[in-house]
């Protein structure tokens, strides 16, 4: 059975003492309401990460994941963090592929395949990130954007390698717009999104690849959501700020 998957991406918010304030409280939640079943990941800024993963310690089923590395395995990169830095401090996912990459910092599909190679040779696992823009969902040609995405930037991994990535669905026009894709929208891109995988690497990889829906989900819309027999979680941005909407998300399965 696939794995459910809750991830929070701060992005550049919150300051140390925020960052402890709204992990501590996560950790106290998560010790209160046993969470079953779902892997929590919180993608802090890079210098939470190690206080957070502190914080964290060994509370089941919540892991650390960074919002990006370095495309570079070491050396003179000055500002970069590589994959094989953050595993050394206990790193464990890294969101690749984010729109916002995309778009303000010019990431393009050789350089995340590149980014792709980098976290698995470091074991990290990929929240790779695909969606289109409003245009585009327009004109119609949505599904063979995203496809075309997932299949620039992952369809070169051996099935090995390939089954131990994660897929984040994020529609642009849905990110941080207060706008979600409808249950039935994510449903028919997951769906769409998990032959295009099968067709690749065969069913039984493309059933076991969690496929999570990103833009704008909150706990008024997370249960239908996740209802969707192929959405596998969520990849959060605001709502992973708020402790208590972000378990709520959780405790949407
Ligand atoms: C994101 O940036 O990955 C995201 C889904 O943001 P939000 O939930 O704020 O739309």
């Amino acid at each position: 059975m696939r794995k459910k998957i809750v991830a929070g991406n701060w992005k550049m918010n919150l300051s140390f003492e925020e960052g402890q304030q709204l992990t501590s409280e996560l950790v106290n939640m998560f010790k209160d309401e046993a969470i079953q079943d779902v892997v929590v990941v919180i993608n802090p800024p890079f210098p939470h990460l190690y206080p957070v993963q502190r914080l964290v310690g060994d509370t089941a089923g919540v892991f650390l994941g960074a919002q990006n590395c370095s495309d570079k395995e070491s050396g003179a990169f000055t500002g970069e963090v590589s994959a094989k830095i953050l595993a050394s401090f206990g790193v464990s996912y890294v969101i690749l592929g984010h729109s916002e990459r995309r778009e303000y910092f010019k990431e393009d599909q050789t350089l995340l395949a590149t980014k792709v190679n980098q976290a698995l040779a470091h074991g990290l696992t990929p929240i790779f990130c695909c969606g289109e823009s409003l245009e585009i969902r327009e004109s119609g040609t949505h599904e063979e954007t995203v496809k075309a995405q997932v299949t620039a930037s992952l369809f070169h991994l051996s099935p090995e390698e390939f089954s131990k990535v994660v897929i984040a669905y994020e529609p642009i026009w849905a990110i941080g717009t207060g706008k979600t894709a409808s249950a039935e929208q994510a449903q028919e891109m997951h769906a769409a999104l998990r032959s295009h995988l099968a067709s690749k690497y065969g069913q039984a990889i493309a059933e076991q690849t969690s496929i999570l829906y990103g833009g704008s989900a909150n706990p008024g819309n997370a249960k239908e959501l996740f209802g969707k027999p192929d959405v596998d979680g969520g990849l959060i941005g605001g709502a992973s700020l708020k402790s208590r909407d972000f378990i709520e998300i959780v405790k949407s399965f």
